[in-house]
C-alpha cells in the first residue's frame, strides 16, 4: 500500500464532482434516494478498517460468530466492545479483522463496512443517503456512473439492511410499549441483545435463526 502522502488530494477530487448525494456533514433533509447517481472504486487500502467505530446489531453478530465458528456468546466474550457495540480494535485503530491481505471476515462484514463511504439514515419509513467523511489517505475512486442502489447490491448490503430494520421494528415497538407502561425505555444490556444462542436454539441457518430470534425478541420485550 502506498503511502498516504504520495497519494494525490483525494478528498479535494471527491469534493469537485458533481455528486449528487450530500456530503455527511451537510446532509440535506430530501437529498439521496437509492436512484441517486454514485459509483465508487475501492483502492483497497484498507484505511477505512482504521480508525472507525463499527456497530454492529445481533444480525451482524450472528453472521460474523459462525464465520469464525463460535457461539454468539463466545463471539461477544472475544471480538466485542459492548459499551459501543461495536467490533474492537487493537491499539492502533486498526479493526481486530483486518489481516496483511484486508478484511479477514469479508464475506460476513458488517453494513456499515458494505455501504462505506455511503451512510443511509432511516426515519420512519423514509431513507436518504449521504457520502461520509472520507478516511485519511483513502484510495478510493468516486464517480456518478450507476446509482446508490447498484452499489449496495454489489456489496451485498441489502440482506443486512433488512436484517437491520426488522431489528430496529422490534426494538422500537418494545420501547413503545415500555414507554406506554412504565414511562421508560428499556434497560437491557447491550451483551443479552447481540448474544443470539442465548435467546434461540442453534438450527444450522443463519437466515431461520434470526427469524426464530427476533419472534423471541418480540415476545420477550413487546408482550
Ligand atoms: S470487519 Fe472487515 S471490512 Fe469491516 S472494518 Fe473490520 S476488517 Fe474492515
Amino acid at each position: 500500500m502506498s503511502s498516504p502522502s504520495t497519494q494525490p488530494n483525494r478528498t479535494t477530487a471527491r469534493r469537485e464532482l458533481p455528486l449528487s448525494l450530500p456530503l455527511a456533514a451537510g446532509a440535506h433533509p430530501d437529498a439521496g434516494t437509492r436512484e441517486a447517481p454514485f459509483s465508487y472504486e475501492c483502492g483497497r487500502c484498507n484505511r477505512c478498517c482504521r480508525d472507525r467505530i463499527i456497530q454492529v446489531n445481533p444480525y451482524e453478530v450472528l453472521r460474523l460468530a459462525r464465520a469464525v465458528g463460535l457461539a454468539t456468546g463466545e463471539f461477544i466474550d472475544s471480538f466485542i466492545d459492548l459499551d459501543r457495540m461495536a467490533l474492537r480494535c487493537s491499539s492502533d485503530g486498526t479493526c481486530v479483522f483486518l489481516g496483511d491481505s484486508g478484511c479477514t471476515v469479508h464475506a460476513d462484514r458488517p453494513l456499515v463496512c458494505r455501504l462505506y463511504p455511503l451512510g443511509r439514515i432511516v426515519r420512519g419509513d423514509h431513507e436518504r443517503w449521504v457520502v461520509l467523511p472520507e478516511s485519511d489517505g483513502s484510495e478510493g475512486t468516486f464517480g456518478l456512473e450507476r446509482s446508490v442502489y447498484d452499489y449496495v447490491d454489489a456489496q451485498g448490503a441489502l440482506p443486512y439492511m433488512r436484517a437491520a430494520d426488522a431489528c430496529h421494528a422490534v426494538l422500537e415497538e418494545a420501547l413503545l410499549a415500555e414507554d406506554a407502561a412504565q414511562g421508560d425505555a428499556t434497560g437491557d444490556e447491550a451483551r443479552w441483545l447481540l448474544d443470539v444462542d442465548s435467546l434461540v436454539e442453534q438450527q444450522g441457518d443463519i437466515d431461520r435463526e434470526f427469524s426464530a430470534y427476533l419472534e423471541a425478541l418480540k415476545t420477550t420485550l413487546v408482550t
